[in-house]
C-alpha cells in the first residue's frame, strides 16, 4: 500500500520506517526543512554548541523496547537531568526532595521525620480536582506557593485551579537526597542530538522524505494517511481552535559559564519568564571544549494562529470541542491520527516513540488480516 505519513517527528519517522520495513511505499513530509519536529536540535554556529532548537528535550524512559529502538540509531551517552529552581532569591532543587525541604524550612531533618512534617501542612482531598488542590494534598500551601503557583501560571497563562491535577503528577515528591528529575532507569542523550537520530530512522527503503511540503498542497492519491499535525488543523478548524500553549525563547550567548547548569527554573511571577536552559550543560562529555555558551530565556503564551503549538491546554471547554474531532476522525475514512498534536496529549519524547511502535505493529497486522485501519491506535 502507498502510505503519506504527515510530520517527520518521531511519531511519523517510527511509523513510517515500520510500514517502510514490511515493504509498503511511503511518503514523509514535513513543513518544515528539518526532521525531528519540536525535538529538533543543531550546533549553535557561533559556539559550537548542540542546540535544543524548540526547548529542552531529555530522553528518559522505563521502557526496554523503546530504549533498545532508539540505540540503533546513533549514539547515546548517559545525561542526568537536574533542575534547580529559584524562587524568592534563593536557589533551591527541584524535584522537591528532603534537600529542597530541609533548606526551604531550615531545618535538618531526617526521612521520616520530614515526612511528617510535610503531612501535618497538607489539606487532604479524596480526589484533587485541579492542580492547586492536587498540591495542597501534596506538598501543602507554603512549597506550592513558592514553587508552584507562579511558575504554573505563568506556564499556562492560568489558574492552578482551572488546571488538571495530571500536570502536576508528573513530578515526584521525595524524601531522600535524590536530585534526579526523572526516575526511569534510562536516561541519555543522542551524541550527536535528536535531529540525526530521526534522520537515521527515516533512512530505509521504501521511504521517501519530502521536507518544506504542506499536506494541504499534495495532490496525489494514497491508500492511507498518517497525520501527526494537529487534528484541528485537518479539519480546518471547523468546531474551533484546541488550545495550546507556545514558546518564545529569547537566545543569549556568554563567555564562559553562564549559570552552571542545564535549567534553572525561575518561579516567581515577577520574572516574566519560566525558566532558562544553558544548552552546553545537556551534553556533559564535550561542554568544557566551548569557550562560549548560548542560552534560552523561555516564554510562555497563548498558541495563536500562526505560532508552533507546544503544550496542549486541555481545559474543559477544549475537552470537548476535542471530542467533536475525535468523532469526526472516526467518521472519516483513510486516515489516522497520531503523536501529541494528533491526538492533543502531552507526550514525553518515550511514550511518543512507544505509541509509534504499536502503532505500526496495529497497521501492519490490520493490513495483513485486511481488517479496517482505525482513526486513532490510542484514544486521545
Ligand atoms: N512546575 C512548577 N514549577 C517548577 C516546575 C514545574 O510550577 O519549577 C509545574 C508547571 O505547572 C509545569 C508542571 O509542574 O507545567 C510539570 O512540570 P514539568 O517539568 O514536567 O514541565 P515541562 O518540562 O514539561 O515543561
Amino acid at each position: 500500500m502507498r502510505f503519506c505519513i504527515v510530520g517527520a517527528g518521531f511519531s511519523g519517522a517510527v511509523i513510517g520506517r515500520a510500514l517502510a520495513e514490511a515493504g509498503h511505499r511511503v511518503l514523509v513530509i514535513d513543513t518544515r526543512k528539518t526532521v525531528a519536529g519540536n525535538c529538533h536540535s543543531e550546533r549553535d554556529v557561533e559556539t559550537g554548541v548542540m542546540t535544543h532548537v524548540y526547548g529542552p528535550h531529555i530522553f528518559h524512559t522505563g521502557n526496554e523496547r523503546v530504549w533498545a529502538y532508539v540505540q540503533q540509531f546513533g549514539e547515546w551517552a548517559p545525561y542526568q537531568h537536574r533542575v534547580r529552581a529559584v524562587t524568592g532569591g534563593s536557589v533551591y532543587s527541584l524535584p522537591i526532595n528532603l534537600l529542597t525541604i530541609n533548606q526551604f524550612f531550615q531545618k535538618a531533618m531526617g526521612p521520616e521525620e520530614a515526612r511528617a512534617f510535610i503531612a501535618a501542612k497538607t489539606q487532604k482531598f479524596d480526589q484533587p480536582a485541579n492542580f492547586e488542590e492536587q498540591a495542597l494534598n501534596m506538598i501543602g500551601p507554603e512549597l506550592y506557593q513558592a514553587f508552584f503557583l507562579g511558575y504554573t501560571r505563568k506556564q499556562w497563562g492560568l489558574d492552578p485551579r482551572q488546571l488538571p491535577a495530571s500536570i502536576l503528577k508528573r513530578l515526584p515528591l521525595r524524601f531522600d537526597y535524590d536530585d534526579s528529575y526523572f526516575a526511569h532507569p534510562y536516561q541519555a542523550m543522542p551524541k550527536n542530538g535528536y535531529t540525526e537520530i530521526v534522520k537515521a530512522i527515516l533512512d530505509t527503503p521504501n521511504l521517501e522524505l519530502r521536507l518544506g511540503a504542506r499536506f494541504e498542497d499534495m495532490d496525489e492519491k494514497f491508500a492511507h494517511v498518517i497525520y501527526s499535525g494537529p487534528i484541528d488543523r485537518y479539519f480546518n478548524h471547523e468546531f474551533g481552535r484546541l488550545g495550546y500553549r507556545t514558546l518564545d525563547f529569547e537566545t543569549f550567548r556568554a563567555r564562559g559559564d553562564f549559570q552552571g547548569t542545564a535549567v534553572l527554573n525561575y518561579c516567581d511571577e515577577d520574572v516574566p519568564f519560566t525558566r532558562i536552559t544553558e544548552h552546553k550543560y545537556f551534553a556533559p562529555w564535550e561542554k568544557h571544549n566551548f569557550g562560549g555558551t548560548i542560552c534560552y530565556r523561555e516564554f510562555s503564551r497563548f498558541c495563536g494562529a500562526s505560532d508552533i503549538p507546544y503544550y496542549p491546554i486541555r481545559q474543559t471547554d477544549e475537552e470537548a470541542m476535542l471530542n467533536k474531532y475525535v468523532g469526526r476522525a472516526k467518521a472519516a475514512n483513510g486516515v489516522s491520527f497520531v503523536g501529541r498534536l494528533g491526538s492533543y496529549r502531552y507526550l514525553d519524547m518515550d511514550v511518543t516513540i512507544a505509541e509509534a511502535l504499536a502503532a505500526g505493529d496495529a497497521l501492519i497486522q490490520q493490513i495483513r488480516d485486511g481488517r479496517p485501519i482505525p482513526a486513532f491506535f490510542v484514544e486521545p
